[in-house]
């Protein structure tokens, strides 16, 4: 699949200071993309479409170049201990995807110019912990590496994190577009995940993202360039024949790395959940989805700020779980299980 490129480009002024800002500003004027300005991202106007629908696909093709104001990062458990912010939004369409009600009224796709002030910040949290590891994940609110090749910015994160002792990274990844992270010196402390599904859920929820083959491509060139390599099975669903769809996956993986060196592979595992304002903002966007959000299958689990999530029930999230680990541990031998949730 082809990289990226965004339809229309809005810059913050102040963005224009630095020099990444100067260098976006330059590089887009240069592809002949529609550039405007816009005092915000909040006061982000114009975006074309006659209707929300299309305001929202038109959305997910534009970027806003700005300024990051706040620095203090969320965690991420249970992958790492904080979020590194480099890009907010992503231009890919899967259904499931929690981007929807976290990013709300707001899709685009924001990245950040002030690197520096990025990794000072994460700097001080890894001398707070140090000698303690701090694993900073870069891709909890957009799928960073689909968007890099525009900005680099994840380049010079892998790289400043590769000078520090106790500074780890990691991310994950549904995009093929890693050729330039490949000389970056990672020095071994940044974790390359891949996102990886049966092939029903790919065809059916995945619209936007790189095929299977295209992501296992990149996880063959990244694990060639030393990086630790991880996959993140994610999310985990129960379709029609979901057993038979996720021994064909491990199977399918199995078959294309027989000859990189799996030393230190990772798995992590998360199985499908939804809340309630997702399922409405879903069924809007994507009405004719094959998704089955359908509560009274699920159970309900008490999440952040009063909204709690549908997750499997026990019974059927343990066969997951089980059933998932046996498919691991007969491809993978080598591999860690991190978590399932
Ligand atoms: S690739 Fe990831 S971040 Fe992008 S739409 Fe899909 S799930 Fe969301």
């Amino acid at each position: 699949m082809k990289p990226f490129i965004p339809q229309l480009v809005y810059f913050e002024p102040e963005a224009l200071r630095y020099p990444l800002g100067k260098e976006l500003y330059e590089k887009f004027k240069h592809m002949h993309i529609d550039i405007r300005e816009t005092t915000s991202h909040n006061q982000v106007r114009g975006i074309p479409g006659d209707n929300e629908l299309q305001q929202y696909r038109n959305a997910k093709s534009t970027l806003v170049v700005g300024v990051r104001r706040t620095l203090k990062f969320d965690t991420s458990k249970p992958s790492a201990e904080y979020a590194i912010p480099l890009a907010t939004g992503c231009m890919g369409h899967c259904h499931y995807c929690y981007l929807q009600t976290t990013l709300g009224s707001k899709p685009y796709i924001r990245v950040y110019v002030n690197l520096d002030d990025i990794f000072a910040q994460a700097k001080k949290y890894i001398d707070e912990r140090a000698p303690e590891i701090t694993r900073f994940e870069a891709a909890c609110t957009s799928d960073i590496v689909g968007i890099d090749h525009l900005t680099h910015a994840l380049k010079k994160a892998i790289e400043f994190i590769g000078t520090t002792e106790y500074g780890r990274l990691r991310f994950v990844t549904k995009y093929e577009h890693v050729d330039h992270l490949l000389d970056a010196k990672h020095n071994g402390k940044t974790r390359f995940r891949f996102s990886v599904n049966s092939r029903y859920v790919i065809q059916n929820f995945e619209p936007g993202t790189s095929s299977f083959d295209g992501r296992l491509e990149a996880a063959r060139k990244v694990a060639r360039a030393g990086y630790p390599l991880g996959f993140i099975v994610a999310p985990i669903y129960m379709h029609n024949g979901w057993e038979e769809g996720y021994f064909e996956l491990f199977e399918r993986l199995h078959a294309n790395l027989q000859d990189i060196d799996l030393t230190g592979v990772t798995f992590e595992l998360i199985q499908h959940r939804f809340t309630k304002p997702a399922k409405t903002v879903i069924q809007k966007r994507y009405p004719k989805t094959k998704l089955d959000l359908d509560e009274t299958k699920r159970k309900y689990k008490w999440g952040r700020y009063g909204i709690g999530k549908y997750v499997y029930r026990d019974e059927e999230a343990n066969r997951l779980n089980d059933t998932i680990r046996s498919y691991i541990a007969q491809f993978f031998p080598e591999a860690t299980i991190e978590y399932f949730t």
